[in-house]
Order: structure tokens, then sequence, then C-alpha cells
């Protein structure tokens, strides 16, 4: 193996690497100097509302509705001071708390498309953009053939939803018995607290918006290599999709993963987690799975696109950003 000199190393490096900080003087005036610069400080930077990637015959487009932050007491099982830690270590604290994204997933095979949830339409923090990434897309809501939503929260069926009328006219849409039952459920919604209101109200539009409603029991094939996987626990017909096809795979796990506190601990919660004892055990399941299997993993509220892998470092589950781009 040839042997590489110090000095011959040193030159590959770029300057500021070189016996001293990363951070050398050069770089914090050149960076303060495009900071003073008033018009590009305040200008809005460009945001790409989709990415892609290929599983087998299928395209598979992340599509962002936006995002809300998470106060840092919203997270039961750890103290806000304790999650607000997390947070910084991790370089993600925000003023307002985590910062939760909002990603959708279309599937499309060539025939039909198949629509992973419906964003937030602007119900919580900054959402809303799901039409326009579609439109981004070149498509309109009608152009939708199937919804699938993993759960009845406000963030993932909201979009559904547009003016007081169905938003997908022509979709199909799938929906786990055991979340459409608990969330048209009066007992069930007078015994809930404020927070999850909003999530029953648009339960009952939703279900008298959509008579092509399918509840759906169990695992079973959407279309062929598009799969409903039941995750049950963070509400009672918590679901995930798995696209799989030409030996690839995606799993789609909604709610499963949070940002800051999973895969690194399962004994976390989100404030409007259903029954804490099942979402747990859900994650104990799932976790080592996925990190064993390597599966490839798109997650709703994490970092756009939502792409990674849970990974076990050490005997320490983290999540591992997918390298999704370029991969041809
Ligand atoms: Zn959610």
């Amino acid at each position: 193996m040839p042997t590489l000199s110090r000095r011959a190393f040193a030159s590959a490096l770029p300057l500021g690497l070189v016996g001293g900080s990363l951070f050398g003087g050069g770089m914090i005036e050149g960076a303060s100097a495009l900071a003073a610069t008033p018009a590009t400080a305040k200008a809005p930077v460009s945001v790409t509302p989709l990415a892609q990637i290929r599983i087998g015959r299928f395209t598979v487009t992340a599509l962002t509705d936006g995002y809300a932050d998470m106060p840092y007491d919203y997270f039961p099982g750890r103290t806000a001071a304790e999650v607000e830690q997390a947070a910084v270590a991790q370089f993600t604290a925000r003023a307002g708390g985590v910062r939760f994204l909002f990603n959708q997933y279309l599937v499309e095979d060539g025939e039909r498309r198949i629509l992973i949830d419906a964003g937030a339409a602007g119900s919580i923090g900054q959402t809303g953009q799901l039409p326009q990434a579609l439109a981004a897309l070149g498509l309109q809501p009608d152009q939708i053939d199937a919804v699938i939503v993993t759960h009845m929260h406000q963030d993932h069926m909201g979009g559904l939803i547009l003016g007081g009328k169905n938003n997908y006219p022509k979709a199909e849409l799938y929906i786990d018995r055991r979340d459409v039952a608990h969330w048209t459920d009066p007992a069930k919604r007078s015994g809930a607290p404020d927070y999850l209101q909003t999530s029953f109200k648009m339960a009952d539009e939703v279900v008298r918006l959509y008579p092509r409603l399918q509840a759906i029991d169990g695992e079973r094939e959407i279309v062929p290599g598009v799969s409903i996987v039941d995750l049950t626990g963070h509400t009672p017909g918590h679901i995930g999709v798995r696209v799989q096809d030409g030996g690839q795979s995606l799993i789609m796990v909604s709610d499963m993963i949070f940002p800051v506190v999973h895969p690194g601990a399962t004994d976390v919660f989100f404030l409007f987690e259903q029954d804490p004892a099942a979402a747990k055990a859900m994650r104990d399941r799932f976790f080592p799975r996925a990190a064993s299997e390597g599966a490839l993993i798109a997650a709703t509220h994490m970092p756009f696109p939502g792409l990674g892998r849970v990974v076990a470092d050490h005997g320490q589950m983290r999540w591992q950003v997918a390298d999704w781009a370029l991969q041809n």
C-alpha cells in the first residue's frame, strides 16, 4: 500500500484544515461578509418541495407540506429540559421546540398514483404546501388515484379536505378500520383532550366527504408491490406502507419515529400518542428489526425528505440519513 507523506496529505486538504481550526479567521470573515448584505439576509431561501427515488419499477416522491415546532414539553417520558438538551446536542434546537417536518410520499408505477398521507394543510404550524409540491410535479389533486392515510391525526389527513370539500375527488381512500372506528366514536371524542378535538372533527368530515373510503383490516396489498404494515400503537389503527419491487423496498413508517428522541430510546413519546405502552412495544419490535435488515425508511416528521435508516452504533440506535440523491 503506498504511503502518503504528511506533507502530501496536507497539501490535498483545504487550507483552513491544516494545522488549525476548521473555522479559520478567513472563513468567519467571509461568512459574516455574506450575511451582512441586507438583501440576501432577508430574502427567503428557495425550498425544494420534492425528492425522488426509485424502488424497482416505482418512483417514490417525497413531498413537503411544511413544518411546525413542537414544544419541548410535548414528549412524555422526558422532561422538557432533557428534550431541549438532546435537541441542542443534535444542533436541531429551535426557539419553539423540536422542528417537525410534514413529509408525504407519492408512489407511481406509470399507471397509478398513490399518495401516502395528505398533510396538515395549515391546521398546524407552517403547513399547507402539499398542493404546491404536487403542482411542481405537474400534478393536480384529481390526478391522484388513491390516498392511504396512515392514521387519523390532523397532520396526516388535513389535506383531504379543502374549503369544506373533498380535495381528491377521484381517489380511493384507505384507512385502517380501527382508526376509522376510534376517531368517529362520539364517546371517545367527548373524553378526549382539547388537542385531539381537531382530529375528531376532521375524521367525521373525511368519512362524510369520501364515500369511497375503504376501511382496511390488517396487513394487505393495495396494489401489487404496495402493501399495508400494521404499526399499531401511536393510534389504534396506525399503519405503515411497504413499497417493494425488484429486490428493493422502502417502508413508510409515519409516526413510528420522531425527531431528536427516536430511535435512541423507546420510552419517550409524543403528546398525541394514544397508547404509550403499545407505542413503546411497537418501537421495541421495529427498531432492532429495521436495524438488522438495514431497511430503507420514510418517516413523516424527520428532516425532509425523511429518508433514512435505523442503525445500531455501538449498541445505541440512531437515525442515519439515507444518501438518496444521484443513486443511478
Ligand atoms: Zn404525525
